[in-house]
């Protein structure tokens, strides 16, 4: 068997690159060898969060592992399972026992189950909402409906305890079932996405420990900030989630937009000592940015949903500009020869870049 060899500094040198390393490897049967694994990270190496996406892939893969250890910047997987049963449901659990992202073994797992139709029911416990990762509320709301529209089956995320950073034990339950052979295509998709209707805003405050003093007053603050930037057309700003209660110290903001084909969800972290008013700010300039855009998609969903395309048989879609994750996710396709991977810069309007990504699957 030969054994593809990847870099791990590559492009954003962080995580990404082990999971969908490790998505892709078990998709196409292919041994890989990681080098320098987060090598783009001031700490480099495997962390919990790391390992329980290659715990979770061996799982499901029964595959030969090697250098899973905590830091370490090296890893050997050869997947075995190459025959794969559509009967029955996939039955997993994975306790991350740090605050690391649940959202993170979830998107090392879903191509796997999407690409070989499996059906599966997945218990985690750890964090559910990280700065740098995507929160449930995003898979759920963002990431979810795209992928029942590619065709590619049902996602459903049950949150039942939140996990913020610094404690985690958060627990999430997902749902997935795979779509028969025959639903959706990505032409559909690509239709579908040009049809913007006009926003509907919403917004949710999560709060770690007892409800806040003054909580109808920071609501107010949230609603403020969406009012800024809410285009004329849109009605009423929808107050969609106030939690407290969740393990941790933390305050997440959520800010949302719902367009019919698409819903981009803002999700901020304060940082030390910024007050509700700056991170109500921040989530809102980031949220009307794609609202003054002519992006499809964000551009965090944009590196989320190139496997998923690609899976799908290819297809384009225009999205914001963001970090390096695209271009790196795009990277690591091409080196398991899944698929090739466009993206053109498009010239800035209202100094907003965006990006045109197109996917062509290359045909086994
Ligand atoms: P590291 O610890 O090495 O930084 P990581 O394992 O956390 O890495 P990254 O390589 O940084 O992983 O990938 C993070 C993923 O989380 C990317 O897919 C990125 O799009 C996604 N992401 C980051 N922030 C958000 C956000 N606010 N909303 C949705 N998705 C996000």
């Amino acid at each position: 068997m030969t054994i593809l060899t990847l870099d791990g500094r590559q492009g954003e040198g962080g995580g990404q690159i082990l999971r969908s390393a490790l998505s892709l490897s078990m998709m196409t049967g292919t041994a890989i060898e990681l080098r320098h694994i987060r090598g783009g990270r001031p700490k480099p190496g495997l962390m919990r969060q790391h390992l329980v996406c290659v715990e979770a892939a061996q799982r499901l893969s029964y595959a030969q592992v090697e250098g899973a250890e905590l830091n370490s910047q090296r890893l050997c997987f050869k997947p075995q399972r190459l025959e794969w049963t559509t009967q029955g449901t996939e039955h997993l659990r994975f306790d991350i026992g740090t605050a690391g992202s649940t959202s993170l073994v979830l998107q090392t797992l879903l191509p796997v189950l999407m690409h070989k139709r499996l059906n599966a029911d997945v218990e985690l416990h750890g964090g559910t909402h990280n700065p740098l990762a995507p929160s449930t509320d995003f898979l759920q709301r963002s990431f979810a409906p795209q992928i029942k529209a590619l065709g590619l089956g049902e996602i459903d995320l049950q949150l039942n305890r939140y996990g913020l950073a610094p404690k985690g034990g958060g627990e999430v339950r997902m749902r997935y079932r795979a779509a028969p052979h025959t639903s959706g295509e990505a032409k559909a998709w690509m239709h579908c996405l040009q049809q913007r209707s006009s926003a509907k805003l919403g917004y949710g405050l999560i709060y770690g420990g007892r409800a806040p003093d003054a909580l109808e007053a920071k609501l107010h603050t949230c609603e403020a900030a969406l009012h800024k930037i809410a285009p004329a057309t849109s009605g009423a700003i929808a107050r969609e989630l106030i939690d407290a209660g969740a393990t941790g110290p933390g305050v997440v903001l959520h800010f949302g937009a719902d367009l019919g084909s698409v819903h981009e969800l803002v999700t901020v972290y304060p940082n030390r000592n910024e007050s509700l008013e700056r991170l109500c700010e921040r989530g809102a300039r980031e949220l009307k940015q794609f609202l003054q855009s002519d992006a499809q998609i964000g551009a965090h969903l944009a590196d989320q949903l190139l496997l998923p395309l690609a899976i799908r048989g290819g297809g384009e879609f225009r999205a914001l500009c963001g970090d390096l994750h695209l271009a790196t996710n795009a990277w690591v396709l091409e080196q398991f020869g899944y698929a090739d991977v466009r993206l053109h810069a498009r010239d800035a309007s209202h100094g907003i870049k965006t990006v045109e990504v197109t996917v062509a699957t290359r045909k086994a």
